[in-house]
């Protein structure tokens, strides 16, 4: 397979940054998932973005050919974006990784109109704690009245096309946002007035409607996991596995499967894996790798479609007996060629560190 040839030839790779989205119920964060998803479609060849179990990844050639002039893609060496499907701060709590999020960026949406609501607050408080940068989508900007939309395009463009009245408007209500981040504790400007995205949080106006501003969005996430998280995506993606349960599910013909998030090294269909569990870890043996297949073979062949291996950063359904104690949010760790006690023994060290976090909530 790629992963496990790519494995051979260079041991340590740069991974895909993993992205979380979250803000206030109603504020859009699934329609800004699924227009990241159906826009990458449209602008990529075919099979540009692929749909993996639980996470949308979006490549850096997608991302370039969407945002034409704002993105070079030769000013970037991270493979593109893996946006995890489920948003919204209870699955950002609970999706861990090591003990720290298992996203290594987010956005926050804010709907212009609503501004800042209590969930809002959650999540700043969630991404202070975790210390994960960030950026702020400043969401439904098509609703500002008199708004002329422009479709897919970048935000300048599509201000330019507005009335005077409508701008002024937009920018009332962005200074809005700027000045409650500010209440809040945090410095943020105008995504194209930063300099420092860590200094300074980037607001992006975008509408996940019509696609105006998206190209900014996914040129903001890349520039700032390029610049700040680089380090952080250097994996050995020949080494063993590790990464996330986001669900556990029945599937007919599998029995009880998880789906997981890898964020480090690869998994193979025929590894040994460990698996929090709710009262002990679960040692198994992965039965089959499972991948979406792509929608147009969906309906005359079967849902999902067997791989050998994959490499993070992925979303990926495993297969295995005894699988049904597994919980979400727990470590999954390929034991390979390593004693498997040591890897019970980390497994556990996670989950106590994990039950110590939500007590405390
Ligand atoms: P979530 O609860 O944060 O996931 O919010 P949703 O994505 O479900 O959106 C809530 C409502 O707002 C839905 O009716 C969406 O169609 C609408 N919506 C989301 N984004 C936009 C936008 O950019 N412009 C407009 N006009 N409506 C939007």
């Amino acid at each position: 397979t790629d992963a496990a040839g790519s494995a051979e030839t260079d041991a340590t790779g740069l991974r895909t940054p993993i992205v979380a989205v979250l803000g206030h119920v109603d504020h859009g964060k699934t329609t800004l998932l699924d227009t990241v998803r159906g826009s990458a479609v449209q602008e990529g060849e075919a099979g540009a973005i692929t749909q993996h179990i639980g996470a949308t990844a979006v490549p850096l050639d997608t991302i370039g050919e969407m945002a034409g002039s704002l993105v070079d893609p030769d000013d970037f060496d991270l493979p593109g974006l893996l946006f995890i499907d489920t948003p919204g701060h209870h699955s950002f709590s609970t999706l861990r990784s090591r003990g720290g999020a298992l996203a290594d960026i987010a956005v926050l949406v804010v709907d212009v109109n609503d501004g800042f609501q209590p969930q809002t607050l959650e999540a700043l408080d969630i991404l202070k704690r975790t210390e994960t940068p960030f950026v702020v989508a400043a969401n439904k900007v098509d609703t500002v009245p008199g708004w002329n939309p422009q479709g897919h395009v970048p935000i300048q463009q599509s201000i330019d096309a507005q009335s005077d009245r409508a701008e002024g408007d937009l920018n009332d209500r962005l200074y809005g946002i700027i000045g409650e981040m500010s209440d809040n504790g945090f410095s943020s400007d105008m995504y194209w007035r930063v300099q420092d995205f860590r200094a300074n949080i980037g607001v992006v106006p975008v509408s996940a409607k019509t696609g105006e501003g998206i190209p900014d969005l996914l040129t903001v996430l890349m520039g700032l996991s390029q610049r700040y998280l680089k380090e952080d995506m250097s994996v050995d993606v020949a080494g063993p596995g590790a990464g996330t349960v986001l669900e556990v599910k029945e599937e007919r013909g599998f029995g009880t499967t998880i789906d997981i998030v890898l964020y480090d090294g690869t998994i193979s269909a025929d590894d040994t894996v460990v698996v929090g569990g709710k009262n002990e870890p679960i040692v198994t043996e992965v039965r089959a790798l499972l991948q979406p297949r792509p929608l147009a073979e969906i309906r005359t062949e079967k849902q999902f479609e067997k791989v050998d291996s994959v490499a993070a950063a992925t979303g990926i359904k495993v297969a295995a007996p005894d699988l049904d104690d597994a919980m979400a949010g727990a470590p999954v760790r390929v034991v390979r060629d390593r004693p498997v006690e040591e890897v019970i023994e980390a497994v556990e060290a996670e989950l106590s560190q994990i039950d110590v976090e939500t007590a405390d909530n």
